[in-house]
């Protein structure tokens, strides 16, 4: 058989648009308040659910009843995407994670934005901007243990059983906005707030305020053991204008217990306060165990101060009641700011010393490519934190969105892996002719190579070794075979064959990736750890792959217990203890397409100043 060549189409690149977006130091405008020229509203929110292949019928039924409860309160004409998976999390006997839902990006000074330097959820930052900021990408990942005793009826549920529309509803606050990024760290004994170490504090955050009406963000020091004393202090509320409304002229009281509970602290409403009223549902440990479905009247409260529009006919929300950030301050050096593409570059302003922060802002139908210093390609870490110590130019790349036919979000969970490879030309269509990506049509093994040489950059190398069995492929799919074994990635067989026209197997794609990133000196083999996916036996070969992947990029696809992160990435489950099932089976090329972006993501898409400079 032959294998098809990777497809060729024009380049993407018409002109080099160079735009001089910043000249750092440049003071920005005030923009306190929602501009008066905000989108028109249309009066209810579209909601765009993809569920996963796994989700049962009546599953779907009642995640789509659990939409439309929100639907008719979030005012908004731009259209929510969600994805849902239904994994197994664990048993529910004594205690489990029923579900868990968040929002897979969230962004700041996009236009409209009420607030400057402020994280919205990207949901919410989409209505804001009366536009979508990411595209087709999806805006609220959930998950549903499936292993819980879910109740799909209406009434109030049996002893022992939980309310799956009632979970639903919860779950999707979370996603919208209904979530701190204030957290406790346990092994420091300190408070934060902000996303891996970025002090940008979130929209929900800068409501959230003490007793005695202190402002934390704004009077208690990130990191500070004085702000942990406040998180579990037992007397956090939320105070917004609206939110007042709602409660009697009061502020809302958040579930802020003494020790901090993962996951539920300050992320919802005080348990003791609110269970069994109207205002149940965002309490943290009900979910579903009656019968209530609408939010309530705090909760929708709290949407309309973070700049959710409200139900259709209210009044617009009131958006300035807390004190703003101050202006990014310039950094002692200028930087000149450029961008190639549309896209844009954000000023976040001193984070600390001669360290400035700057954001990417890449446009709906763009792929943000990565950063140059002063012409060097820095990897594309959407936030950077950058040392200015003498004059210098920052560049952001970005190039057009290529969006496959067969490869959206409802035919594939793999649709941003595969636009953000396809961006930097290292994976192409299968059909030079249609627009179409065949995510489902296995990966063969010398298609395999040559990705893994464009993603590593060792196209052109001459290799030194080889095998016996090209079987027709083409040029640069031989050669690239080739240069993996002269790195000492592939063996072969050990006949002298690579199998070139083999399919690939899923734990393969995971070896193989892993090799080459180690053999590319970017990562270190991990000793093995029987915990990580027992089921893959060490007869395999593939274990210690499989543990140096998991520590470097997180969990493998397809495995259970994983879980995305605040920051959007997968990340392994403590202990990642689920099998990896499949990891046997002839792997997709979407599937090799996300292993393969996940790992480059985990790599170049993480600022690396903590860690000496930046890698590209
Ligand atoms: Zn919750």
């Amino acid at each position: 058989m032959a294998v098809q060549p990777a497809s060729s189409r024009p380049a993407r690149w018409v002109a080099y648009i160079v735009v001089l977006l910043i000249v750092i130091g440049a003071s920005w405008p005030a923009a306190s308040t929602i501009s008066a020229a905000a989108p028109p509203r249309a009066t209810a929110v579209a909601f765009e659910v993809a569920y996963a292949a796994a989700v049962p019928q009546e599953v779907r039924a009642a995640f789509d009843d659990s939409v439309n409860v929100w639907a008719p309160l979030l005012n908004s004409n731009v259209p929510i995407k969600v994805s849902v998976t239904w994994t197994e999390g664990g048993d529910c006997s004594s205690s489990c994670t029923l579900a868990s839902a968040g929002a897979t990006n969230n962004v700041q000074n996009f236009t409209n934005a009420p607030r400057r330097n402020v994280l919205y959820p990207i949901a919410l930052a989409n209505s804001l901007a009366g536009q979508r900021l990411n595209g087709n990408r999806v805006d609220i990942e959930a998950n549903f243990n499936s292993q819980a005793n879910w109740f799909y009826g209406t009434g109030t549920p049996p002893q022992g059983q939980t309310n799956f529309k009632a979970t639903a509803v919860h779950e999707l606050a979370h996603g919208l906005g209904f979530s701190a990024t204030l957290d406790y760290d346990q092994g420091g004994d300190t408070g934060s707030w902000g996303f891996s170490g970025n002090a940008t504090p979130g929209i929900f955050d800068q409501f959230v305020v003490n007793g005695s009406g202190q402002q934390l963000i704004a009077v208690f020091p990130n990191n500070s053991a004085e702000l942990a004393a406040q998180l579990t202090s037992g007397n956090i509320l939320f105070d917004g204008p609206n939110t007042r409304a709602a409660n009697g002229g009061n502020p809302a009281k958040l579930f802020a217990p003494n020790p901090w509970q993962v996951g539920s602290s300050l992320s919802h409403l005080d348990q003791t306060t609110y269970l069994g009223g109207p205002n149940t549902l965002m309490t943290p440990k009900d979910e579903g165990t009656t019968s209530i479905f609408e939010p309530g009247p705090i909760t929708e409260g709290i949407f309309k101060d973070m700049g959710w529009p409200g139900t259709p006919g209210t009044p617009a929300p009131s958006t300035t009641p807390a004190p703003q950030p101050s202006n990014p301050t310039p950094p002692p050096f200028k930087v000149t700011a450029t961008t190639k593409g549309t896209g844009a570059i954000i000023e976040n302003g001193a984070v600390g010393g001669n360290s400035y922060s700057y954001t990417t802002n890449p446009a709906a139908n763009e792929v943000f490519l990565g950063w140059y210093i002063d012409g060097q390609p820095k990897g594309y870490a959407p936030t950077i934190t950058l040392t200015v110590d003498k004059e210098l130019t920052l560049e952001a790349d970005f190039t057009d969105r290529r969006v496959f036919d067969d490869a959206t979000p409802d035919k594939t969970g793999a649709t941003e892996a595969i636009a953000q490879l396809e961006a930097r030309d290292i994976i192409k269509g299968c059909d030079a002719d249609a627009n179409r990506f065949c995510p489902t049509d296995p990966t063969l093994r010398a298609q395999m190579a040559v990705l893994i040489v464009r993603a590593m950059g060792w196209s052109g190398e001459t290799p030194t070794k080889g095998f016996g069995d090209r079987n027709g492929v083409d040029d640069e799919l031989w050669q690239a075979i080739g240069i993996l074994a002269t790195r000492g990635v592939v063996t072969g067989y050990g006949d002298g064959t690579f199998g070139t026209t083999s399919p690939v197997l899923n734990a393969q794609v995971i070896s193989f990736i892993t090799r080459a990133m180690v053999k590319k000196g970017l990562w270190q083999f991990q000793p093995d750890n029987g915990t990580i996916y027992p089921n893959v036996p060490q007869s395999s070969g593939h274990r210690q792959d499989l543990v140096t992947y998991v520590h470097y990029a997180g969990a493998v696809r397809g495995t259970a217990n994983t879980t995305t992160g605040s920051d959007g990435k997968i990340v392994p489950p403590d202990g990642t203890t689920g099998p990896f099932n499949g990891w046997d089976a002839t792997s997709s090329r979407a599937y090799f397409a996300f292993a393969l972006w996940q790992v480059l993501q985990s790599y170049y898409g993480t600022d690396k100043v903590g860690l000496g400079g930046y890698i590209p």
